[in-house]
């Protein structure tokens, strides 16, 4: 149900704000009441399991959000987090919920967040961070800050400052010399990296990639690896925005797979080099 690690709660922990998480099934306001996520507890300086109430409408005068607004899964709610470790941190998140015409008919988006995310304590999902070098991390944060008001070319600026490390892990990762594949797929990425031919590289280094990466890793890898030469000052703000949202989801996909394929392994890890699961 609602453990930490489900997609309602990965919408509280890492969204960026007014960012839409959409759904092809009403979310009504009653969904998030008692959600489980993890959050970055000031008070302990630590992260820890944080659960998620509606407000009473006669605790702070605040009126309950599905009253607000005439259809359920149309509502403006303001939830308050409590940190379950020390009972005492809060956090408020207020939430929007609409339809739309197109496909995913339902959305919601958090529309303001205390304290606000930019604050350095806001903490990148493990599986990114784990990709990400100190700086990268920093330029990680930065990106999504600058994503949330729209700037274009910050955004991409700083993400492609941010993924410059990620990428070579990930890479690093996928080329795990201990496997045949793993070299295999090194060298189908030494030859891209010479002629740049994107439909060889697709077909060559497609059967060395561990099973849950074969149906879109490769792809993948491409955009990430492109958008490290993208030059900004040749696109438009809107054009910055795609851009960095594209590089924002394909690293979270990326990313969580290959700690999915590290998780699942038997194997544990020999000489500072991760196994991946190869069928
Ligand atoms: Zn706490």
């Amino acid at each position: 149900m609602n453990t930490p690690g489900s997609s309602l709660s990965q919408f509280i922990e890492e969204y960026p704000l007014y960012s839409r998480f959409g759904t092809d099934q009403p979310i009504e306001a009653a969904d998030l009441d008692n959600l489980a996520f993890n959050f970055f507890c000031q008070r302990e300086k630590e992260v820890q399991p944080f659960r998620l109430t509606i407000p009473s409408s006669n605790g702070n005068g605040i009126h309950p959000p599905a009253q607000l607004h005439h259809s359920a899964e149309e509502f403006t709610g303001i939830f308050t987090g409590v940190c379950q470790s020390c009972g005492e941190y809060k956090i408020t998140v207020v939430v929007n919920g609409a339809s739309t015409e197109d496909p995913p008919r339902y959305f919601i988006r958090k529309i303001g967040q205390d304290p606000a995310p930019e604050s350095p304590a806001v903490k990148l999902p493990d599986d990114l961070a784990i990709f990400l070098d100190d700086d990268g991390r920093e330029c990680y944060r930065k990106a999504l800050i600058n994503l949330e008001f729209n700037y274009g070319a910050g955004t991409l600026a700083y993400f492609k400052k941010a993924i410059v490390n990620g990428i070579e892990r990930i890479i690093e990762t996928l080329s795990n010399p201990y496997s045949e594949a793993g070299s295999k797929f090194a060298e189908a990425f030494n030859s891209y990296k010479q002629d740049g031919q994107r439909t060889k590289f697709i077909e060559d280094a497609t059967p060395y990639l561990p099973e849950t990466l074969k149906e879109h890793g490769a792809a993948i890898l491409l955009v990430l690896h492109d958008a490290l030469s993208l030059s900004i000052q040749e696109l438009t703000e809107k054009e910055c925005i795609k851009k960095s949202k594209d590089i924002d989801s394909l690293f979270r996909y990326m990313t969580r797979k290959i700690i999915a394929e590290i998780q699942e392994t038997s194997q544990k890890k020999v000489n500072g080099k991760y196994f991946l699961r190869y069928s």
